[in-house]
């Protein structure tokens, strides 16, 4: 993005560094904004629904954009996930797309090419809403997000789950002062198999009408399925991921047992009527994206 340049341009800072970020937040008090992509912010304040004094660019920030898969001793290694990480790479970073290929699908679906190589997962974070692709995907994941302030480092300590993260439509646990560093989650199963659907106004350039990431752990019998856009965050179906842990060892038959799960999956949904669609269609297309989720990866079709 380039530099505002009119008279009454916010000032820009580029730190170099996410604490010395932190600071320049901290003393800002409440008037400045972190910008990553722009993708977002960069519209609030052409619409003039933000008017920050201070904007301060992550983009210099030295390794804050990369992907890493850590082993850990006894456990199958977690994946760590810098904030400044685009759309764009996590759709093609091999690591991702081998060990949360439903990451990879969700931020493939984001807008289009200019969009997802400039707007970052830690700026989908942030922005909260509920339609986050990023996000979905990452809740099915059960990552948590390491804070970063002005008097504490991001990393383990200071990292919180995702479900306590996002607090409504546009907002989350982040203070004024603070700032995601990245984004953590243990590595699903080897034999694991996920998928990402998303139902919106046409193919590309759309904010999901409704969205599910869903991941099948077969040894442990298990799914998880997290909702988009149907609820004022995404929200995770547990009661159909309890009633799919509950039969499908017990060898119910696929069709009747996915039909009851999705069934639940709409029902774990509180969609409102808005310009995209009805509360109505958004319960019905959470139940047939859920379904279709579960035959594709429980029952590995196309
Ligand atoms: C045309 C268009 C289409 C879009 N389509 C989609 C879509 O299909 N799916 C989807 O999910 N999104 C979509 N978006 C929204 C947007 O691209 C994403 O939310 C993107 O991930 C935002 O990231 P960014 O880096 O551009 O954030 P920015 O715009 O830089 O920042 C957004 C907000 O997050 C804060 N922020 C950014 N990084 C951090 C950080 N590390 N720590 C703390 N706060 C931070 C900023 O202060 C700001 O409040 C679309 C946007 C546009 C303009």
């Amino acid at each position: 993005m380039d530099r505002p340049a009119s008279a009454c341009a916010p000032r820009w800072e580029s730190p170099a560094t996410l604490a010395e970020a932190a600071e320049i937040l901290r003393d800002a008090a409440g008037s400045a904004r972190a910008i990553a992509g722009g993708t977002d912010l960069a519209v609030r304040i052409r619409r003039a629904e933000e008017r920050p004094d201070v904007l301060v660019d992550l983009g210099r920030i030295e390794n804050s954009d990369g992907v890493e898969l850590r082993p850990e001793a006894g456990a199958i290694g977690r994946m760590e996930i810098g904030a400044l990480a685009t759309h764009a790479t996590l759709a093609e970073h091999p690591l991702v797309r081998e060990h949360a290929n439903v990451l990879a699908e969700a931020c493939r679906t984001v807008g289009a090419p200019q969009v997802r190589s400039r707007g970052t997962i830690g700026g989908n974070l942030a922005n909260a809403s509920p339609a986050a692709d990023g996000v979905v995907a990452l809740l099915a994941l059960d990552a948590a997000v390491w804070v970063q302030s002005a008097s504490s480092c991001a990393g383990d300590a200071g990292a919180v789950p995702i479900v306590d993260f996002l607090t409504g439509p546009g907002e989350s646990v982040l203070r004024d002062d603070e700032l995601i560093g990245g984004i953590v989650f243990d590595r699903p199963s080897p034999a694991a198999r996920s998928v990402y659907v998303k139902a919106g106004q046409r193919n590309a350039l759309a904010i999901a009408i409704a969205s599910v990431a869903a991941i099948f752990e077969p040894d442990a019998g298990i799914v998880r399925i997290a909702l988009g856009s149907v609820a004022p965050t995404p929200v995770r179906a547990g009661d159909a991921e309890a009633l799919f842990e509950s039969d499908w060892r017990g060898g119910a038959d696929p069709e009747t047992l996915f039909d009851a799960v999705a069934a639940a999956a709409a029902a774990a949904s509180s969609p409102i009527d808005d310009v995209r669609a009805t509360a109505r269609y958004r319960r019905i297309l959470t139940e047939a994206l859920t379904r279709s989720a579960l035959d594709r990866i429980c029952l590995r079709k196309a």
